[in-house]
């Protein structure tokens, strides 16, 4: 193993979580995580530990970010302002980047290659270079997904396998080029490193790909062990955890997206996992409940 995300590497932790690592099923109680808040100046870099696997978060956008209040356009008033959400949700735009032990290095999707993008930082904070990320998974394809993917004509993980839901690769084929125009790019330049996976199917470190479509048609989540990265499954976490009912006008399909979201919602409660949102806000996780 090349890279070990061990403590020591890491000058500076915004957060650790950490559970308890024991075989079989466990209950809600040992669920609950111990955690340990440490803050040095505004760093975005966040690690957590269940049982063999290492979650970073990367934050990739370097301000604070609010989603709209008017994304959620469904969402009356009332509820909006009983939680405190008149001037918009707490977000990010962020990646996650796992170590299973003895295994890989396996980042999540790339967020948007912006110039002030941070994913190229956050991972030198960890020593690790884009050479170093042995498998890319990507939830879906908007561009603060896979836009850190490439660098103008070149591409940014020159050693990646890069995993893709066939279902999500298969509709943006279809659509007009306009469109598509970043897709056909960017999967084009990874084409000889692009495995396109069926929903089921078991990746590298034993990362299975959930179908979880109806924000695109192919989205996909990932569940390894007691982690589920969710992608966007929820784009305001303090609105749609409690009222998964509620879409972001992201969503592309709002009767697939509600259902989608109200099914891996129970999912995750009825197996205390922990999510991983391309869109949370800090510290981009949030503990099984
Ligand atoms: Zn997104």
């Amino acid at each position: 193993m090349k890279h070990c995300f061990g403590k020591s590497l890491w000058g500076v932790l915004a957060f650790a979580l950490m559970l308890s690592a024991c075989g079989g099923k466990k209950s809600k109680a040992t669920d609950e995580p111990t955690r340990q808040d440490t803050t040095i100046g505004s760093r975005t870099v966040a690690e957590f530990s269940i049982d063999s696997t290492t979650l970073v978060w990367i934050q990739d956008n370097a301000g604070d970010k609010l989603m709209p209040r008017t994304l959620f356009a469904d969402a009356p008033d009332s509820l909006v302002s009983s939680l405190g959400l008149e001037n918009g949700i707490p977000s990010s735009v962020s990646t996650f980047l796992m170590e299973k032990k003895d295994s890989c290095v396996m980042l999540f999707d790339t967020g948007n290659g912006a110039p002030d993008s941070r994913l190229m930082d956050g991972l030198a904070q960890m020593g690790l270079s884009p050479a170093d990320v042995r498998y890319l998974c990507l939830t879906h394809f908007h561009g603060d997904h896979i836009g850190g993917m490439m660098r103008a004509d070149t591409v940014v993980f020159p050693n990646a396998e890069v995993y893709a839901s066939k279902v999500e690769y298969d509709a943006w084929m279809q659509m007009p080029d306009e469109q598509k125009a970043l897709v056909v790019k960017t999967m084009e330049a990874y084409k000889n490193r692009l495995h396109l996976f069926q929903f089921g199917d078991t990746l590298p470190g034993g990362v299975v790909a959930l179908e979880a479509v109806g924000h695109t048609p192919g989205h996909t989540v990932f569940q390894a062990g007691k982690i589920l990265v969710v992608g966007d499954l929820m784009h305001g976490v303090a609105l749609q955890k409690e009222h998964p009912e509620f879409c972001a006008s992201y969503d592309r399909d709002k009767e697939a997206a509600v259902a989608t979201r109200k099914r891996i919602l129970k999912y995750v409660r009825d197996n205390g996992l922990t999510m991983a949102g391309m869109h949370f806000p800090a510290p981009g996780i949030i503990a099984g409940e």
